[in-house]
């Protein structure tokens, strides 16, 4: 391989620099914060759900409470009022008979009254849950309009941070064609091996991509060496400024 001149290595360090900025960008594209808002949201929409899915099953069951307590009072009522009116179209004329009678009208009266006191209740309770089914469709429905905003933000943010990724490819791809093949493939294989980064360059004693220092023999070695080394720390190619 011929020594690669000073334009290519400057080449090469700006490819890294690209490499690095695409590889941020795919990490955020990957970790947007609107995403994850978005995860959030459906989640409490899901949750919102299953309490008004628990709260209507819980409306039906009082509904048919209401209905039978209903029910119970206009049967009440009827069998009430149809024995006052035995009480007193004369149908009944024995005493003891009449006394049974008004004993057992006021047995019912009673009655009526306690199912009545009851329905009150159940009814405050069928009001109680029919506010709560309002109040949760609409915070439902607030969550959904909220999910919808943070689709279109995550889309809009998205868009921009894919369209720095598209011309950051194409950056890279001209900053490739530049150097020379060899070189090149080198450069890749130890980015790859390396988590992403393949070259560094000698700045003072140390290298930046490992930013260990180097031994004075060593940085020596380097800078009477050829412009294009090996970190002696991190093995990754080096860039040796003239
Ligand atoms: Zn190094």
């Amino acid at each position: 391989m011929s020594e690669p001149t000073s334009e290519q290595l400057d080449l090469l360090l700006a490819l890294q620099a690209t490499d690095h900025r695409i590889r941020k960008l795919e990490h955020q594209l990957d970790d947007l914060p609107e995403q994850r808002a978005m995860e959030e949201s459906r989640q409490r929409t899901v949750e919102l759900g299953e309490q008004l899915d628990e709260t209507r099953i819980e409306a039906e069951r009082v509904g048919g409470e209401q209905r039978r307590l209903e029910r119970d009072v206009e049967v009440l009522s009827e069998r009430r009022d149809a024995e006052r009116t035995r009480l007193y179209d004369g149908t009944v004329t024995n005493q003891r008979e009449m006394q049974s009678l008004e004993a057992e009208i006021a047995s019912v009266d009673r009655r009526v009254t306690e199912h009545e006191d009851d329905l009150l209740e159940v009814l405050e309770q069928v009001e109680g849950l029919e506010q709560r089914i309002g109040r949760l469709e609409a915070d439902r429905a607030a969550e959904e309009q909220r999910f919808a905003e943070l689709e279109a933000a995550r889309d809009e943010a998205a868009k921009g941070l894919l369209a720095e990724l598209g011309e950051l490819k194409a950056t890279r791809a001209r900053q490739s064609e530049g150097l020379p093949a060899d070189l090149l493939e080198r450069y890749e294989k130890v980015a790859a091996r390396t988590g992403g980064t393949g070259v560094g360059k000698l700045e003072g004693n140390a290298c930046t991509a490992c930013r260990i220092d180097l031994s004075w023999a060593d940085v020596n070695d380097l800078l009477t060496g050829p412009p294009l080394a090996s970190c002696p720390q991190c093995q990754r190619l080096l860039v040796v400024p003239a």
